[in-house]
C-alpha cells in the first residue's frame, strides 16, 4: 500500500479555459459594452485613428422623426453600420453622420389628433405655437430613435446628427429653393396634383401608396355634335355617340373633351337607331358588355353591324355634347390613349391613368374621357388643345356651387348619385363595380384625387421664363407645352437621365427603375398647404400681385433663418424679412404679403447632400454611397438627384444600393395590428441586438427580408455556433504567449497549415463580399467556415493534441498558433456584423493590441496559395467522410462504442496509397481512432475500409487504445504517448505534477 498521493491525471489534461463564456447573456452584456464604448469615446477614437486616410462617405437617408423604430428602420440602419464599419476596417476614413427628417404632415397630424383629444382645434393655436409643438414632438421622437439606434450597436455622430429642422438646414433648404429659381426651374401654376381631401393638402409622388379599391366602372355616351358625315358619308343623318369608359364618374362634371389615338382604327356600329363609336378592336367587347348586340329569335348573339371604319385622326377637333351638361366636349388625338392593359399603376406614377384607363384589356372603349383639371395626361392634352384647366372641386373634395345637381357633395359620395342620374337620363350604357389599384394617402390611408390647384412646381422639362404662369382672362395660359422656345438650360429630366448612367446601381436594375421613374414623373409639385416645414420664401406685391422669388431676396431670408430658424417667416412681417427698402419691380410699391405654403418635405430631405455633406468638415460631396429601400426611387434618391443637378450638375451619390422590405415568414407586410410584426425592442429584450444584426446579415437584403420568431430562432442557433467556434479557439489559447510560443508557418503541422490556408480562402471571400456590400455572403462564408471547416473538421482533429500533449509541446503550440490566427481573423471579419461579440472575442485574445476590435483592420490573406496542400487534404477529407460513415455503421452494429475503440484498416493503391503513407502520422487524428493501418490493395481506384476493435487497452488519460498501456512503471495506466507527455510535463511544468505524487 502506497502512502503517496495519487497523481490526478485530469489535472495533466490541458482543459480549455477562457473568460469568453458559453452563454452569451447578450441582454446584459450589450448594454455594459455600450457603456464601455461610451467611456472609451470609441467613435472619437476611430475618427482619430482614421485621420489622413482616404475618405469613404455613406450619406444617411434621414428617417422620419415621428414614431418609434420598427424592424425595417432597424435593418436599414444596421446595413449602413455594416458598410461604415467594414469600410473603416478596410482602411478608409468613414465618418457616419446620421440624420432625421423632422418636418411634414405626419407630425402635424399627430398633433392635430392630440389637440382633438383635448377638445381643441389646430386653429385655436397660433401658427408659432403649433410649430413649436411640432418641433418638440420631433425632438422627442428623434431622441428616442437615437437611443434605439445606439442600442443596436450603431456607431456615429449621435451627439450631433443632422436635423432638417435645424436653423442651418432650414436656411440651406431656402437657399436651394433659390438655386432652383435661379436656374429657371420654378414656376407657379395650376396643375393637377395628388390631393388628399381629408388632410386637405397636395401630396408628393412619394406620399401616395397603392391599394385595392372598388370604383364604379361606367360606359357613358356622348352625343356627337359635329356633322357625322365629316367622319364617313355612311353616317350622314345618323344619331352618333362617342362611348367613353371611366372608373371615376365624379370627374365627369369636369369633362371637357374626349381623346382618341391618332393611329388606332375606330368603328361606328349600329344599335337600333343609334350609332356608337369605339376603337375597332374593342367593338365586340364593348357591345357584349353594354348589351348592344342584336338578338335573333333563339337569343343567339350576333356581332353588331359596323357602318364605318376610320382612323382616329378623323375625329380630331370634332365636337360632342357633354353627356348631360349644356357644354361641348372636344374630340382630340393623343398618343397616351391605349386599348386597355395599363401598366402597373404604381410605376406609372399617374393617378389619372389609374382613374381612367382600364386595368384589363376587356375594359375601355379607346375613347378617353378627358378632364384637364383631374389628370396629368388630361392636363397635357387639354393644354395642347387650349382647354380650360377646370376643377370644380374644393379643398375638402366637395363639388363647388357651379356643379349642377351635385353641388356640395363629396366626390366619392357623388359617384353613385351620378351613376343613377346618368341612368335616368339614358346616357349610361352599363355600370358595374370595378376593383383596381388606386392611389391612397400614405398618412390617412384614404383614396386621393387628382386635382388642379395653384401650386409651386419645379419643371422637369425646361426653364420657365415667367415665375408665374400668365392668367390674363382668369384661365390658365401657362407655357407648359409647345409655346416656349428651347431654353439654354438643360432640363432637369434630361440632365438626370444622363447622370444616372454614371451612377453605380446595386442591384443593377436600379438604373432602369430610376430611368422609368424619371421618364414618367410630371413636374415636381413642391408646395404644401401646411405649416410645419420650410416656408416657400416668396413675397407678393400687395398692389400689383407681382410674385417675388428673387435668389438674392431668398438669400437674405435664409440668413435670417440661419439665426432664428424658419419660424422667422411667421414671427416677422414681410418688411422685416425683405432687404431694407425693397420695392416692387412691377409697380414700385413696398407693401408685401408672404407666401403661406411650405415646401414639400422631400424637397427638405433632397437638400441633405448640400446641407450636410458640404457643410461638415469631416464629410465631402458627392457621397460614395446611399442605401435605402425601394420606395426611395420615388422619394429621396429622386429628390436628392434633382437637388444635386440643380446645385452641382451632378448626382450627389456615386453608388446607390436598394434594400428590400421586411416581411413576415409568409411574405406579408408586418403590421402591429395583424400581430405579425417583429418588434426590435422585444427582440433586444429577449435575445439581444446581435440577433437583429445577424438576421440583417443572414438574409439577402437585395430581396425582401423575412422575419418571424422561428426565423429569429434559427438566427440565434447560428449565433450560438459562431460563438462556440470562437470559444473553442479562445479556450485553447489559454497560457499561449504569441511572442514566446508562436511556431513559424514552415515548422507547423501540415493540418494546421491546411487550416490557415482555408482561413486565407475565407478571408479573400469575405473581403470581396464586404467590398461588394454582399453581407449575406459574408455571413454564409463565415458560418460555413465555423461550422464545417472548423467545428466539424479541424477542431475535432486537433483536440487530442491540444488536450493531451504537454502544454509547451511544439505540436500543440503549432495548433495554438493556427488557433490564434483563426480567432483573431474571425473576430475581425465578424466585427462589422456582430459588433458586441467580436469585441468580446477580441478582449479574450492573447494578442490584443487595441482597446476595441473596432479600432483594428480586416485581416489580410497571404498571397500564395498551396494548391498541392489543398489537393492532398481534399482527398484525405473525402476518405475521412467514408471512414466516419463506416465507424458510424460499426457503432450502430455495436461492434465498437466510441470511435477511439476502433482500429481502421485501409487498403489502397497508387497515389491513394502514397497519400496515406505520406500522412501515416496524421490519420489516427484525422479519423479520431486509436489505430490506423494501411495496406496495398490489388488495383482499383477506391480505398477500402475495414473497422475492427482497437488492439490493447484503454489509456486512462487520453482514452486511446494501445498495446503499450502498462509498459511504464512510473505511469502504469497510460499509453506510450501519455507517458511521453507526462515526462515532458514533469520537466517543463513541474507545478502541474506536485512533488511526491506518483501514480497508484
Ligand atoms: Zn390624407
Ligand atoms: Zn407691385
Ligand atoms: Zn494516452
Amino acid at each position: 500500500m502506497s502512502t503517496e498521493t495519487p497523481l490526478d491525471l485530469k489535472k495533466t489534461i490541458n482543459l480549455p479555459k477562457t473568460g469568453f463564456s458559453q452563454k452569451a447573456n447578450l441582454t446584459q452584456s450589450e448594454p455594459a459594452r455600450l457603456e464601455k464604448w461610451s467611456r472609451l469615446g470609441l467613435y472619437r477614437l476611430i475618427r482619430r485613428g482614421s485621420e489622413g486616410r482616404e475618405k469613404f462617405i455613406l450619406h444617411d437617408g434621414p428617417p422620419y422623426a415621428n414614431a418609434d423604430i420598427h424592424l425595417g428602420t432597424a435593418m436599414n440602419k444596421i446595413l449602413k453600420d455594416f458598410i461604415v464599419k467594414s469600410r473603416t476596417m478596410m482602411g478608409y476614413d468613414t465618418p457616419y453622420v446620421p440624420g432625421y427628417d423632422c418636418h411634414g404632415l405626419p407630425i402635424e397630424q399627430h398633433l392635430e389628433r392630440a389637440l382633438e383629444k383635448k377638445g381643441k382645434k389646430k386653429s385655436d393655436l397660433s401658427v408659432e405655437s403649433f410649430r413649436r409643438a411640432c418641433r418638440e414632438h420631433a425632438e422627442n421622437a428623434l431622441k428616442s430613435q437615437t437611443r434605439d439606434f445606439k442600442r443596436l450597436g450603431i456607431l456615429g455622430e449621435w451627439d450631433d446628427p443632422y436635423l432638417t429642422m435645424s436653423n442651418h438646414y432650414e436656411a440651406e433648404t431656402a437657399r436651394m429653393f433659390a438655386r432652383f429659381v435661379e436656374r429657371g426651374y420654378v414656376y407657379k401654376g395650376a396643375r393637377p396634383v395628388y390631393w388628399c381631401i381629408r388632410d386637405q393638402t397636395a401630396l408628393a409622388e412619394a406620399e401616395v401608396e397603392y391599394h385595392r379599391h372598388t370604383s364604379p366602372s361606367v360606359y357613358v355616351k356622348f352625343p356627337l355634335q359635329s356633322d357625322p358625315a365629316l367622319i364617313d358619308p355612311a353616317l350622314a343623318g345618323r344619331k352618333v355617340f362617342v362611348l367613353i369608359w371611366t372608373t371615376t364618374p365624379w370627374t365627369l362634371p369636369a369633362n371637357l373633351g374626349i381623346a382618341v389615338h391618332p393611329d388606332f382604327e375606330y368603328s361606328a356600329f349600329e344599335h337600333g337607331d343609334e350609332v356608337y363609336i369605339v376603337a375597332s378592336e374593342l367593338v365586340e367587347a364593348v357591345a357584349a358588355k353594354c348589351d348592344l348586340v342584336e338578338r335573333e329569335a333563339e337569343g343567339e348573339r350576333i356581332t353588331p353591324k359596323v357602318l364605318a371604319r376610320f382612323q382616329g385622326t378623323k375625329l380630331d377637333r370634332l365636337e360632342c355634347r357633354h353627356a348631360w351638361l349644356d357644354r361641348a366636349s372636344l374630340l382630340m388625338v393623343g398618343e397616351h390613349v391605349t386599348l386597355g392593359g395599363e401598366a402597373d399603376a404604381e410605376t406609372e406614377l399617374d393617378v389619372s391613368e389609374a382613374q381612367k384607363k382600364p386595368t384589363d384589356s376587356k375594359a375601355g372603349t379607346g375613347c378617353v374621357h378627358t378632364a384637364p383639371g383631374h389628370g396629368h395626361d388630361d392636363f397635357v392634352i387639354g393644354k395642347r388643345y387650349g382647354l380650360e384647366i377646370y376643377c370644380p372641386v374644393d379643398n375638402a373634395g366637395r363639388f363647388t356651387p357651379e356643379v349642377e345637381h351635385f353641388s356640395g357633395q363629396r366626390v366619392f359620395d357623388a359617384n353613385d348619385p351620378i351613376v343613377e342620374f346618368m341612368r335616368q337620363r339614358g346616357v349610361l350604357l352599363f355600370s358595374e363595380k370595378y376593383e383596381h389599384r388606386y392611389p391612397h394617402c400614405w398618412r390617412c390611408k384614404n383614396p386621393v384625387i387628382f386635382r388642379a390647384t395653384p401650386q409651386w412646381f419645379i419643371s422637369m422639362d425646361r426653364a420657365h421664363r415667367d415665375l408665374v404662369e400668365k392668367d390674363e382672362d382668369g384661365r390658365d395660359r401657362s407655357n407648359f407645352t409647345d409655346n416656349l422656345p428651347e431654353s439654354s438650360f438643360s432640363s432637369l429630366r434630361s440632365a438626370a437621365l444622363e447622370e444616372i448612367d454614371r451612377v453605380n446601381w446595386i442591384p443593377a436594375w436600379g438604373v432602369d427603375r430610376m430611368r422609368n421613374m424619371l421618364k414618367g414623373r410630371p413636374d415636381w409639385c413642391v408646395s404644401r398647404q401646411r405649416v410645419w416645414g420650410v416656408s416657400i420664401p416668396v413675397f407678393y406685391c400687395a398692389k400689383c400681385n407681382e410674385a417675388v422669388a428673387d435668389p438674392a431676396v431668398i438669400g437674405h431670408v435664409a440668413d435670417i433663418f440661419e439665426k432664428e430658424s424658419g419660424d422667422a417667416w411667421y414671427t416677422r412681417d414681410a418688411l422685416e424679412l425683405l432687404p431694407p427698402g425693397y420695392t416692387c419691380k412691377g409697380c414700385g410699391a413696398q407693401e408685401w404679403s408672404k407666401e403661406t405654403d411650405i415646401l414639400d418635405v422631400w424637397f427638405d430631405s433632397g437638400c441633405s447632400s448640400i446641407a450636410v455633406l458640404e457643410n461638415r468638415e469631416e464629410l465631402r460631396w458627392p457621397a460614395d454611397v446611399y442605401i435605402e429601400g425601394g420606395d426611395q426611387f420615388r422619394g429621396w434618391f429622386n429628390s436628392s438627384l434633382m437637388v444635386g443637378i440643380a446645385a452641382r450638375d451632378r448626382a450627389p451619390y456615386k453608388t446607390v444600393i436598394t434594400h428590400g422590405w421586411t416581411l413576415d415568414a409568409q411574405g406579408r407586410a408586418m403590421h402591429k395590428s395583424a400581430g405579425n410584426a417583429v418588434e426590435p425592442e422585444k427582440v433586444i429584450k429577449q435575445s439581444g441586438a446581435e440577433i437583429i444584426r445577424l438576421w440583417s446579415a443572414s438574409s439577402n437584403y437585395f430581396d425582401d427580408m423575412r422575419a418571424s420568431e422561428e426565423i429569429l430562432q434559427r438566427v440565434t442557433d447560428g449565433y450560438r455556433k459562431l460563438r462556440n467556434t470562437a470559444r473553442f479557439a479562445l479556450g485553447n489559447l489559454y497560457g499561449f504567449d504569441p511572442e514566446r510560443d508562436s511556431v513559424p508557418v514552415e515548422q507547423m503541422e501540415e493540418i494546421d497549415r491546411w487550416a490557415l490556408a482555408e482561413l486565407d480562402r475565407v478571408i479573400t471571400r469575405v473581403l470581396a463580399a464586404y467590398q461588394a456590400y454582399e453581407f449575406h455572403s459574408v455571413y454564409h462564408a463565415l458560418y460555413n467556415f465555423a461550422t464545417v471547416t472548423l467545428s466539424a473538421r479541424y477542431f475535432d482533429i486537433i483536440k487530442d493534441r491540444l488536450y493531451t500533449f504537454a502544454p509547451r509541446n511544439k505540436s500543440r503550440r503549432s495548433a495554438q498558433t493556427a488557433l490564434l490566427r483563426i480567432g483573431d481573423a474571425l473576430a475581425r471579419m465578424l466585427a462589422p456584423i456582430l459588433v458586441f461579440t467580436a469585441d468580446e472575442i477580441w478582449e479574450n485574445l492573447p494578442n490584443r493590441t487595441e482597446p476595441s476590435i473596432h479600432l483594428t483592420e480586416f485581416p489580410t490573406a497571404s498571397e500564395e496559395s498551396d494548391e498541392a496542400l489543398f489537393a492532398d487534404w481534399d482527398r484525405l477529407f473525402a476518405i475521412r467522410d467514408d471512414v466516419l460513415r463506416a465507424l458510424e455503421e460499426a457503432r450502430v452494429a455495436k461492434d465498437i462504442g466510441s470511435s477511439l475503440e476502433a482500429k481502421v484498416t485501409l487498403e489502397a493503391s497508387g497515389s491513394a496509397l502514397e497519400l496515406l503513407q505520406r500522412h501515416q502520422n496524421d490519420l489516427r487524428y484525422l479519423f479520431i481512432v486509436s489505430q490506423v493501418e494501411h495496406a496495398e490493395s490489388k488495383g482499383g481506384e477506391s480505398v477500402s475500409i475495414a473497422i475492427s476493435v482497437a488492439d490493447g487497452d484503454k489509456c486512462e488519460r487520453c482514452w486511446n487504445y494501445s498495446t503499450l498501456v502498462g509498459d511504464s512503471d512510473a505511469y502504469p495506466s497510460v499509453c506510450e504517448r501519455c507517458v511521453a507527455a507526462l515526462k515532458e510535463i514533469e520537466q517543463t511544468e513541474p507545478s502541474a505534477v506536485a512533488p511526491g505524487q506518483t501514480l497508484k
